[in-house]
């Protein structure tokens, strides 16, 4: 109980929260409701966190993202500050259950998936290992659309988040941004970020000071043109057409010009020089939705404090270093230059100068950064002036060197570096399978909990029947857990003794959630056939489409129309259900994760750049069924052939598919009875009844006859590796000793591993 007397007594604790209850609600805390209760509790660890050392230091990292998809604050808060099991036990004693009440608390959505999610596990690492970083990002209202099913397809609605007592904490901190002539006024709010057992840290988030939230009107939609009153209202909005592209713009300047203020304003009032600012501040930039920081930070410098133009270049350029999250072409961000020059024309010169000094240097057209369509390439921007350029994972940071970036890598070598991502163990096990996390303590002690790789202790188990036992038990535990949720939640029955198969992600035809719907149409095609599974199958899904993305919106309705159809077949559900939850959010994945015995990560190699998915189910000892992509290829190395299902073609053979062009789905339906009796499904007489024609037509269409991310490349060794998975289930013995096996190795992807090579290779904080 050390932390007990560094974080203040229980006792005082307690007093605090009955004050607290008192001043706000006049109430006894037994009186007050579950979202009370919330409310005085974040109030409270707002005060503990403010009193609390912040983390300081000469050198300062700025993380500068779009996104930071922060998920619930108060149990990880808690967890960190190291008072969670004594708030819990105060909570108890007045008949209060602190899980019921973390349930009342909204969840910001300020993130899409991975990469926002990536950089919220960061900051926790950032200030768990005591080093000085900010994040920067934007104050989205509405953050990421709330998803929810009507007539088997996603609508979208505005997800408010911000209630009278939030995480946030206005400052009196604002700048101004222009847009040309235009101008408007940013206003930055604090989110306190405590490492575990360590000092504080701050997310800062810009907020526009005229936002007008009755703009929105029917579901997510609002008027894109007045940029004044829509800034952040909407984490990047449907950017299909030019004012929703020009929005997007708008958006990035109004983050990166607030930052670089921001930083720079910092500076100043440490009195550190200028011209030395790379000794003050390092600003990593995560994908291209800052990289006008760059520009930004050269105009700041040359037209604001009397830099000439070389040294500007020169000082920002030692500043600033960039993380590739994707080879996806269509997600490298490329600007029209007259898009820029509506929105930000005073950037504009600044652009030209860097492309200019790019193309006196190299003719080759590949690392221009205004190419002769006049579009700007951002990512050119960071690599020719940042100091470091990252991928990911090891084979995506091999593709960016080898195909995607490799004129650049011949330029610079020197500047590529790989820094496989990693998850927050505080929130992926500490918090959200406390079951788990405190076996573990039990077992091999509490190490693993600030020094990850100590889970390796729990290999001297894999023998021990009573610990493999114990893990089977948790996981059952956490199955029931679930089952109870999604039936109140969804209105769903799961049976906690079938196979639990999972995948959670963003819907996107490269991670291939249509061909996980295919093996299901697969396995119900048997089932009707007379074949049955010896244990019975719960395939679950969670994933939101970009409303603009069309056949993502058809993958969706595809697999709620199978939900119906198998779900409602008394011949059938005995042996499979399937469940697609709504607004699959990070909340969610905290109760799915722990659930999940089989981890679909079936990517189509190359094109996940690494994945974190992955490791959140690896370390919650799932198995993978996976590609070799991303990190999968790490956590196969990691664990051995045994202990993970790889399938499908490797990531040289597909990247050499698209090079040659020879890939023809139709060949693959027209060869294989089982790829085509799957396929044909979707536009059966069954399907249509139950679905749209349209929606199911357009994606039967475009499997057969383009299927550009190759599904049905891998159907036939998807469907058998899968069941080869399925029977080896039923050796328990086995499948218990792969549980412990991964759980076991799972170290390695703890964010502090990443962040500590983040600061040895790239930051250098002081
Ligand atoms: C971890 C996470 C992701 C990323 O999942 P991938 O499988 O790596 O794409 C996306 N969304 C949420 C809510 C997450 O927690």
């Amino acid at each position: 109980m050390e932390e007990q007397e560094k974080r203040g007594t229980v006792s005082g604790l307690e007093t605090a929260l009955e004050e607290l209850a008192q001043e706000r609600y006049a109430k006894e805390v037994e009186e007050l409701t579950d979202h009370e209760v919330y409310f005085c509790l974040l109030e409270l660890t707002k005060r503990v966190m403010a009193a609390a050392e912040p983390i300081r230091g000469e050198k300062k990292l700025y993380y500068i993202s779009a996104e930071f998809l922060i998920g619930k604050l108060l149990s990880c808060n808690l967890i960190n500050l190291g008072i969670y099991d004594q708030v819990a036990e105060i909570l108890k004693n007045r008949g209060k259950d602190l899980a019921r009440i973390e349930e009342t608390e909204p969840e910001p959505s300020l993130g899409n998936g991975g990469l926002g999610r990536l950089a919220a596990c960061f900051l926790d690492s950032i200030a768990t290992l005591g080093l000085p970083g900010e994040g920067i990002g934007l104050n989205y209202h509405y953050g990421l659309f709330r998803q929810s099913f009507r007539d088997k397809l996603q609508k979208a609605e505005k997800n408010e988040w911000i209630e009278e007592c939030s995480w946030l904490t206005r400052t009196d901190i604002s700048f101004e941004v222009g847009f040309g002539k235009r101008k408007v006024t940013s206003r930055l709010y604090d989110i306190d970020v405590a490492g575990y057992h360590n000092g504080i840290n701050k997310l800062r988030l810009f907020d526009l000071e005229s936002l007008d939230e009755e703009m929105v009107k029917e579901g997510i939609g609002f008027d894109k043109e007045a940029v004044e009153k829509n800034l952040t209202l909407f984490l990047y909005p449907d950017d299909s057409d030019e004012a929703g592209n020009l929005l997007r713009i708008y958006q990035q300047y109004f983050m990166v010009s607030s930052g670089a203020q921001f930083i720079l304003h910092q500076m100043k009032e440490q009195k550190y020089d200028l011209h030395k600012l790379y000794d003050h501040a390092v600003i990593q930039i995560n994908d291209t939705h800052p990289t006008m920081v760059i520009p930004e930070l050269i105009r700041l410098l040359t037209e604001k404090e009397g830099f000439a133009m070389d040294e500007a270049i020169r000082v920002v350029s030692r500043t600033c270093a960039y993380t590739n999250h994707t080879i996806l072409a269509e997600a490298l961000e490329k600007w029209p230059l007259k898009y820029l020059q509506k929105a930000v024309p005073q950037l504009v010169p600044i652009i030209r100068e860097l492309d200019r000094r790019v193309k006196e240097k190299y003719k080759d057209p590949r690392v221009q950064i205004i190419d002769r369509e006049d579009r700007v390439h951002m990512a050119h921007i960071d690599i020719h002036y940042g100091f470091s350029v990252n991928g990911v994972a090891a084979i995506h940071t091999q593709i960016l060197k080898d195909t995607e970036l490799h004129a650049f890598y011949e330029l610079y070598p020197e500047k590529f570096n790989n820094k496989t991502n990693g998850i927050t163990f505080r929130r992926w096990l500490l918090a959200c399978n406390r079951e788990l996390a405190d076996f573990l303590s039990e077992i091999i002690g509490e190490d693993y909990k600030r020094d990850a790789g100590c889970l390796e202790r729990l290999l001297q188990f894999a023998d021990d029947q009573a610990v493999l036992d114990r893990l089977a038990e948790i996981k059952m535990n956490r199955k029931k857990e679930l089952a109870a949720y999604v039936k109140e939640a969804e209105g769903v029955v799961l049976n906690p003794d079938s196979i639990f198969d999972i995948q959670i992600k963003r819907l996107h035809e490269y991670k291939r959630q249509q061909m996980t719907a295919l093996y299901i149409i697969h396995k119900y095609l048997e089932i009707k056939g007379g074949k049955r599974p010896s244990t019975p199958l719960t395939f679950l899904f969670g994933a939101k489409a970009a409303p603009a993305y069309v056949i993502a919106q058809d993958i969706i309705h595809l697999i709620l129309v199978l939900q119906e159809i198998i779900n409602k077949d008394p011949e059938v559900n005995p042996y499979m259900t399937l469940l697609m939850v709504e607004n699959y959010n990070v909340s969610y994945a905290e109760k799915l994760i722990p659930a999940c015995d089989i981890s679909e990560q079936i990517s189509l190699a190359s094109k996940e750049a690494s994945g974190t998915g992955n490791m959140k189910f690896m370390l919650n000892g799932a198995v993978t069924l996976g590609t070799s992509d991303g990190a999968n290829v790490e956590i196969h190395e990691l664990v051995g052939d045994d202990n993970i299902y790889i399938f499908g073609e490797k990531s040289e053979e597909v990247i050499d598919h698209y090079r040659k062009a020879d890939y023809i789905s139709g060949d693959y339906y027209q060869k294989s009875p089982v790829i085509r009796s799957a396929v044909d499904f979707i536009v059966s007489r069954e399907a249509l009844a139950a679905g749209h024609e349209e929606n199911l037509k357009r994606l039967y269409n475009e499997l057969v006859n383009k299927d550009w991310f190759m599904t049905l490349l891998d159907l036939e060794d998807y469907i058998k590796t899968k069941d080869k998975m399925l029977k080896d289930y039923e050796d328990r013995q086995r499948w218990k000793k792969m549980m412990l096996v991964n759980i076991a190795r799972a170290g390695f992807f703890s964010s502090d591993r990443t962040i500590a090579e983040y600061n040895r290779d790239i930051w250098r904080l002081k």
